[in-house]
Parts: C-alpha cells; structure tokens; sequence
C-alpha cells in the first residue's frame, strides 16, 4: 500500500512525487511510454525559467533522476482503471497487475493531434512545432505557416504574426472556425495571410533534416509548394483520460474538470498538468499543479493518520 501512486511520469507527475517524498510519503510513479512526457520531443526549451536553454531530454532524465534520489519507485506500465474504495484506491494496469494506494494523483498530459505526414516527427525542432509560446521566438523574421482554422490555431498566429516576417495559415476547411474577432485582428494585420480548402500533403525537408516549405492541395487536386522556415500545427489536443472519468469528472473537451486546487470529486483522488481544463500548458503550469497536488494529497493523507 502506498501513500500516493501516480499516473503519468511527464513533468506534472514528476513534480507531484517530488514534493510527497519530500513529505515523507511512499511514492510509486506510473508511465506508459517514457520518463518526461511531451517535453522529450523537445530538443530545444528556452522557457524554463533559471535555464537559458536546454534539452527537454536532459530535463527529463534529470528530473528522473531526482526523485529516483528522493526514494521515488517508478515502473513503465499503462494505468487502464483507477477504482476508489474510500480509504484507499485501487489502481489496474493494461499489463494486468493491480497497485494500491492510499491516494492517486492523474497527471496523464495530453497528445498534439499530428498530421500523420512523412518527416513531420523528425522535423520537430527543426521547423515542426506543436506550441508558439514555446518556439516562437526561434522564427524571428522568418517565414512560417499555422495549420488549422480553430481558436487556438488563430492565437498561434496572433502571436507568431508579430514576430515573423510572414505567416501563411491554412486550413483545410473552406472557413476558419474560431472566433470572428480574433480572424479580423488577425488578418488585418500585413504580414498575415490565408489558405482555405487546402490540405497539406508535403513537407519538404533538406539534408539536415530541415524543413524547407510545405506542399497544399486545393479540392481540384491543384498543388503548390509554399517555402518557410517553420510549420505551426495547432489541429487540436486530445486529452486521453477517459478511462479515469468513473472517478474524475471530465468536461466537454475531455478534460479534468478540476479548479486550481487539483482536486476532483472523490477525496483521495487528485489532477495535475495539461489533462486538466486550464488556458495555459506549459512547463511551469504543469509543475505548478504537480505540487498544488501533492502537497492536497499530503494533507488529505495527514488527516487521515
Ligand atoms: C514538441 C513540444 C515542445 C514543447 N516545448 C515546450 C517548451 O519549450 N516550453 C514549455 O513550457 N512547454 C513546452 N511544451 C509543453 C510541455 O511539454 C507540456 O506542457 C508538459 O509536458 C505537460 O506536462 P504534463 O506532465 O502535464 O503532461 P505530459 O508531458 O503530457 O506527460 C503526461 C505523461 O503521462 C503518461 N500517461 C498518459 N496516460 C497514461 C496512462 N494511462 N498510464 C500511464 N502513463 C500515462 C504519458 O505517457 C506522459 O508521459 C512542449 C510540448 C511539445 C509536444
């Protein structure tokens, strides 16, 4: 029986086992697929407040290795069902063994919805982005495009517009679809244009693994291939915590619908990072909630001594 399992070895996850060990709780960290989460596809990270640059591989693994230090157990296993038993939870894992602990933090990210195009993994970094925030500024006065039509792909290039020599948003759709507003802010700017009804079927890349431009498709099958420097994909986020929604309340979107407590409605049982509702994902947020979280769960666990 553990005090705190947690669901998720990316950096919210990390940062709640971080924070109960060094409350003196047992802490046993569950991740399916690497050590890090979504900042290991990261090769350069210029927003982690302290640190001028540096890998979001070498944070991850430095990251591990510190709450390894402070008496964290880790195991690579995908949770599938966490079942709340009042005074302890039950936690089952897709490889079928079965956890205990006297409290869960979920701290289970989320997923770039991708293109699914040739190159587009190994371009990331080197052109390819997910999040203007983070990589804006490494496209000063350069060319980039923005795919996608939505909110969030209008604010990427709100943001991108003033600091890029040109940004080309395109979008499969005839229209865009976020907000009106934001579209007439946007393209009114000069340095700002738009695709509609195109698809991007290319992505051109040169020896160095570089992206050099993009190829789009009209509905008649008519191409064209549009030089830049950067590719924004803001197509969407897909949050993957159904599983756990018997024990957390998802919102519509498929978030935890959590406040900034991180805490849900079955005590015992706490959220943290991207998969909860939020405006912001990033790093310091992420980490943030991780110890919001943890330090909940250390006093629900002090109560219940
Ligand atoms: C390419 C890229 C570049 C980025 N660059 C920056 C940047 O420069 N600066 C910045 O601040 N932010 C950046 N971000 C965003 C930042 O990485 C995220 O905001 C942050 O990682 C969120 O942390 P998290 O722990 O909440 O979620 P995640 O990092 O998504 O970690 C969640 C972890 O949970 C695991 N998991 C999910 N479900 C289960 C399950 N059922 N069982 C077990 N494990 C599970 C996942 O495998 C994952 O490892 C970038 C993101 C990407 C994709």
């Amino acid at each position: 029986m553990y005090d705190l399992i947690v669901v998720g070895g990316g950096p919210a996850g990390m940062t709640a086992a971080l924070y109960a060990l060094r409350n003196g709780k047992s802490v046993l960290v569950l991740e399916k697929s690497g050590f890090g989460g979504q900042i290991t596809h990261s090769p350069k990270v210029e927003n982690w407040p302290g640190t001028a640059r540096m890998s979001g591989n070498a944070y991850a693994e430095a990251f591990l290795e510190q709450i390894l230090d402070q008496g964290a157990e880790v195991d690579l296993c995908e949770v599938v069902r966490v079942e709340d038993q009042g005074d302890h939870k039950t936690v089952y894992t897709a490889e079928g063994d079965v956890r205990e602990a006297k409290t869960v933090i979920l701290a289970t990210g989320v997923r770039h919805r991708e293109l699914g195009l040739t190159g587009e993994r190994e371009m990331i970094g080197e052109g390819v982005s997910y999040c203007a925030v983070c990589d804006g500024d490494f496209f000063k006065d350069r060319k980039v495009c923005v795919a996608g039509g939505g909110n969030s792909a209008l604010q990427e290039a709100m943001l991108l517009a003033g600091k890029c020599a040109h940004v080309t948003m395109l979008q499969d759709l005839p229209e865009f679809t976020g907000e009106k507003k934001l579209q007439e802010l946007l393209f009114a700017r000069p340095n700002v244009s738009t695709r509609t009804g195109v698809k991007i079927v290319d992505l051109g890349m040169d020896e160095n693994v570089q992206l050099t431009g993009v190829t789009i498709e009209n509905a008649a099958g008519e191409r064209e291939t549009i030089d830049c420097d950067g590719l924004f994909i803001a197509i969407g986020l897909i949050p993957e915590n159904e599983p756990f929604a018997g024990v957390a309340k998802l919102d519509a979107w498929g978030y935890f619908d959590s406040p900034e407590s991180c805490e849900t409605g079955t005590p015992g049982i706490f959220v943290a990072g991207d998969c909860r509702a939020k405006a912001v994902r990033q790093l310091t947020t992420a980490v943030g909630d991780g110890s919001v979280a943890a330090l909940a769960a250390c006093r629900y666990l002090d109560a219940m001594a």
